[in-house]
């Protein structure tokens, strides 16, 4: 059994991150679990709203659980961008391990207030918490918003485990240029010390910039999904068009596994 909680693997004075990955389907949970095991390193299975209005959340649960309970490293089973307490209650009482509330939209003092709310559920139940200040925007979407190192400094008040922050990390770029503001990033961790950071939009980070912000700073998470989704993407259709007359469900989606396991494996020794 190694299910683990958030807080059991981030440590932001460690000169290591651990991934968050997107999931959103059996085969690359499956080679997220492989890849994590090949590294020895922990990783993080998180799903969030997209996958949740596809896949429901209990099946979502049973599926990280039975994963993790058979890894030989420890796996959290994380809620991604809970809209509501009400989602992170249920994804508590479902057994995941670790949620994220994201009032970020909200005014400071609401999104403090429900981050409130969570946290004392969480606790109870011996489950983490991530939240977000700032807003960490949408490549060709939702613009991002920077981090304030004050209101941060009121969040980690609250008892969360973690804080989602936005110093030039955007959501769901295809390119690895995002310009980190490493000023910003100083102030928070002046504001916030010890507390582990977390920045979603990994993909659009340059590899080296993700190794320098695990080695030096208290970012400790990077949440990582466009990336192995192309390349799961483009395994998918190389399995499909290499043979018309296939069919088995099985016989094509089994072929996504290893490329997924192998550039998941590339990425977590990264950092
Ligand atoms: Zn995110």
């Amino acid at each position: 059994m190694t299910l683990a909680t958030l807080s059991q693997v981030l440590d932001p004075k460690s000169s290591r991150a651990v991934a968050g990955l997107v999931v959103l389907g059996w085969e690359e949970a499956r080679a997220f679990v492989e890849a994590a095991e090949a590294a020895q390193r922990p990783i993080i299975l998180q799903c969030g709203p997209g996958c949740r209005a596809y896949t429901p959340l209990p099946v979502m649960a049973a599926m990280f659980r039975t994963l993790a309970e058979a890894a030989s490293v420890p796996i959290v089973a994380h809620l991604d961008h809970g809209e509501s307490p009400e989602v992170c209650a249920r994804a508590i009482d479902l057994g995941f391990t670790s949620v994220m509330y994201d009032g970020s939209a909200l005014p400071l003092a609401e999104n403090i207030d429900q981050t409130e709310r969570v946290v004392a559920m969480a606790k109870r139940a011996g489950v983490s918490v991530e939240a977000e200040l700032g807003m960490v925007g949408y490549a060709a979407g939702k613009p991002s918003f920077p981090t304030d190192p004050h209101e941060a400094a009121a969040m980690a008040a609250t008892g969360i485990d973690a804080l989602a922050i936005s110093i030039g990390n955007v959501h769901l770029m295809q390119t690895h240029d995002a310009v980190i503001d490493w000023r910003a990033l100083r102030a928070i961790e002046a504001a916030v010390p010890g507390l582990p950071l977390v920045l979603h939009g990994g993909s659009g980070i340059a590899a080296a910039d993700r190794k320098r912000l695990a080695e030096t700073t208290q970012v400790c998470k990077f949440n990582i999904g466009t990336d192995l989704r192309q390349t799961f993407g483009a395994a998918l259709r190389n399995a499909v068009t290499r043979d018309p007359a296939r069919f088995d469900r099985i016989a094509i989606l089994s072929e996504t596994i290893a490329p997924v396991r192998v550039a998941a494996q590339r990425l977590i020794s990264g950092f």
